[in-house]
């Protein structure tokens, strides 16, 4: 061709080439990185660029599943038109049709069963926008007291913790560029290079500082090929080997006694239990050597500065609320908190896991933090609301505990927004055995999802790249995402639908919001004067900068780090616990004699309703496996790469093996996001952590078998 031509050529591409580019933030974790995506359109072919912007949380970096998020938003199977369940088929419905039959249903339910025969479940992706606004629907459309959200799952043990210690709850208690100040780093349960990747550099930094990193895992993670003392717990024993920890410190007289004597209730009994505690028993129930528990414990304590963080790993269990506490006991007694380099994190999951459990999706809560028990809350918020207070329902019950009650029959129908319960719960298949009974079921999703499939009614809502909204992401910063992408075909956004069922249900009034930034005003207003204190931040300030709460006037710079001076709590000190080292917990037997462990992939999100969706996250990870070690597998006659069924009571699974000696032998390890035959949450445990109703998701008794065997037999 000669050059002519090619320039030729190349000036019609320019000619018929547009290009847009959309500002937007991260759909996934909690870090909330930073994006533009980039839309060019060549001679009638779209092409995106995905590229890293800067924000003081994760510095323009990018982990693969930011890279990739816009492939499910622009997936093909997104859902475009109200769907209508008719003759046990979805039909396109108008708008009108769909919010006239959610309304006929709820009002016929609700005038024969009661206000609280409808429940609300919300999701810890939502917007803070709509996380406020579907709690002011459930309390003042509905008049239910039963709501709460999947963030039950994630969140509820740290928060809870944090709250009974430090009397508030925010995930991190310090700013994320506060790691590499800290000396000693405990890593408890929490595989942040495959969960939260971009915030690696701050702890890699440490280390290059000379920090000494101890990761607390049953198994070998990219996490803990950083650490200078990887401890391989057995599954639910963190709690007994804290106390384990604490009975050197306690011994060895590494106690900051000033701090403990100012600034802390409770350190008599603690020292009175820990008293007790030998370390060999200690030894004997972790599985681990008493000399490396005193090891941890010394360069814990002996480090001048020291930051611990917990995640799932630990908290997913019946006691992870008492886990936590006694983390934050190993914290509080050694005085590290509250300084430079001196702090706490829970990691959280979600995009929004933080302000999600902020205002008022909780099934105990209102805006700001308030409690829905207290007089002065339930006024406060009936006033900014301009409802009577005593119309204000009471508190309803957790995420799991309503889907028991829709088992029972006392829930007969409900509305869902961003959540897939069918593969996120414990023991799933109860779970989706329960919502099948509903007599009104009405799900808000970008995807026919496992969970969308048993609804009534589909509502289809818009993704990040169309939905204008703000964040709070794990250091209890505020971030504003723009979202300017033209919606598809009749798609709303979340806050759009509430106010529309809010109007037919005849409660429009106190719904009448034009946009996201309405709402936030209204949300700036309702949290003045609580805990999660966001009066100061407007959406003009966000647009320059993410701020930390509490933030309680305009002029407020925000909190970056909790506690220098006193703790929430109303004499300003926090609360030491004293923690068992036992709790009931399900243990192998003879039928069933290996742990299983679940938890995440790096290509994957949640239930992987979006991240399956989209072809390259798919390709990285196309199945479930399941990590085995070889001695493991040999004693049960279970191949490398082969099918194997994993079962306990509750139900059973069948995933890849994949043979590993990264795991303990009496452990297996599966990741929990596929659905159908491959969905763990098919068996995992759902007994409830007595204090804050966290499922039991980490551990459960097993046992396995080659699915080959199985058919020969
Ligand atoms: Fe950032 Fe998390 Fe998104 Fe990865 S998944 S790009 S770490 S927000």
């Amino acid at each position: 061709m000669t050059k002519d031509l090619l320039d030729y050529f190349r000036q019609k591409q320019k000619d018929y080439t547009t290009e847009t580019v959309f500002d937007t933030q991260c759909p996934f974790c909690s870090v909330q990185c930073t994006m533009q995506l980039v839309e060019e359109r060549v001679v009638g072919r779209n092409r995106y660029k995905v590229l890293a912007k800067d924000n003081p949380t994760s510095n323009g970096r990018l982990c693969m599943k930011g890279l990739c998020a816009h492939q499910h938003a622009l997936h093909p199977e997104r859902l475009q038109f109200p769907l209508l369940k008719k003759n046990g088929r979805f039909v396109r419905v108008s708008w009108e049709e769909a919010l006239s039959f959610i309304r006929d249903r709820f009002t016929a339910i609700q005038t024969a069963f009661g206000n609280d025969a409808v429940g609300v479940y919300g999701g810890g992706s939502l917007t803070n926008e709509e996380a406020y606004l579907l709690g002011k629907f459930a309390r003042v459309a509905l008049k239910t007291k039963y709501i709460d959200y999947n963030g039950r799952y994630c969140m509820s043990a740290a928060a809870a913790a944090m709250n009974a210690t430090f009397g508030i709850d925010r995930g991190l208690t310090n700013k994320l560029s506060e790691i590499p100040h800290a000396r000693c780093i405990l890593l408890a349960g929490t595989n942040i290079a495959e969960c939260q990747p971009t915030i690696m550099p701050y702890f890699r930094q440490a280390k290059k500082n000379g920090a000494f990193i101890i990761v607390i895992d049953p198994r070998e993670t990219a996490t803990s090929e950083l650490a200078d003392l990887h401890i391989k717990v057995k599954p639910g024993t963190d709690a007994a080997l804290v106390n384990g920890m604490l009975a050197v410190i306690l011994a060895e007289g590494y106690v900051d006694e000033a701090f403990v004597k100012e600034r802390t209730e409770g350190y008599e009994e603690l020292k009175k239990h820990i008293e007790h505690i030998q370390l060999d028993d200690i030894a004997a129930m972790t599985g681990v050597a008493k000399e490396i528990i005193a090891f941890a414990a010394r360069q814990y304590a002996l480090a001048p500065a020291g930051m611990i963080f917990t995640a799932r790993g630990v908290e997913q269990q019946t006691n992870g609320y008492m886990t936590v506490r006694n983390f934050l006991n190993l914290a509080l007694v050694t005085g590290k908190i509250g300084k430079i380099g001196c702090g706490y994190g829970a990691v959280t999951g979600q995009g929004n896991g933080q302000g999600g459990r902020e205002h008022g999706q909780k099934a105990d809560q209102l805006p700001g933090y308030r409690s829905i028990e207290n007089q002065a809350h339930r006024q406060y918020i009936a006033s900014v609301w301009g409802v009577p207070e005593e119309e204000l329902p009471r508190k309803g019950v957790s995420a799991y505990e309503m889907m028991q009650k829709v088992a029972a029959g006392e829930i007969k129908a409900m509305i869902m927004m961003g959540s897939n319960p069918v593969v996120s719960s414990p023991n799933a298949g109860f779970v989706e055995r329960a919502l099948k009974t509903l007599q009104c079921f009405v799900v808000v999703d970008l995807f026919l999802s496992e969970t969308a499939e048993l609804a009534d009614v589909v509502l289809p809502t818009s993704s990040y790249l169309e939905d204008e909204g703000t964040m709070t992401n794990l250091e209890g910063r505020v971030t504003w995402r723009p979202a300017s992408r033209k919606r598809l075909g009749e798609v709303k956004h979340d806050w759009e639908i509430l106010c529309e069922l809010a109007k037919v249900l005849g409660k429009g009034e106190y719904f009448s919001f034009s946009s996201a930034e309405e709402i936030f005003d209204e949300l700036r207003v309702a949290s003045r004067g609580g805990l999660a204190d966001y009066y100061g931040i407007t959406y003009e300030r966000l647009r320059r900068e993410r701020v930390y709460w509490p933030c309680p006037s305009l002029e407020h710079p925000g909190t970056a780090r909790l506690f220098e001076h006193s703790f929430a709590h109303h004499d300003g000190k926090a609360r030491l616990a004293v923690v068992e080292n036992k709790y009931e917990k399900e243990e192998p037997t003879e039928h069933y004699p290996l742990y299983v462990t679940t938890g995440r992939v790096l290509a994957h999100y949640l239930s992987g309703t979006q991240t399956r969706r989209s072809p390259t996250l798919a390709s990285r990870q196309i199945e479930a496996v399941m990590e085995i070690h070889p001695n493991t597998a040999k004693k049960y006659k279970i191949e490398n790469n082969a099918l194997v069924k994993i079962e306990t009571k509750r139900g059973a699974a069948v995933v890849r093996s994949k043979y590993s000696y990264k795991i303990r032998e009496d452990t297996v390890f599966v990741p929990f996001h596929w659905s159908g035959i491959q969905n763990i949450n098919q068996i995992t445990d759902d007994r409830l952590d007595p204090y804050c109703k966290m499922p039991g998701f980490k551990i459960c008794a097993a046992r396995i078998r080659s699915v080959v065997d199985l058919e020969k037999n």
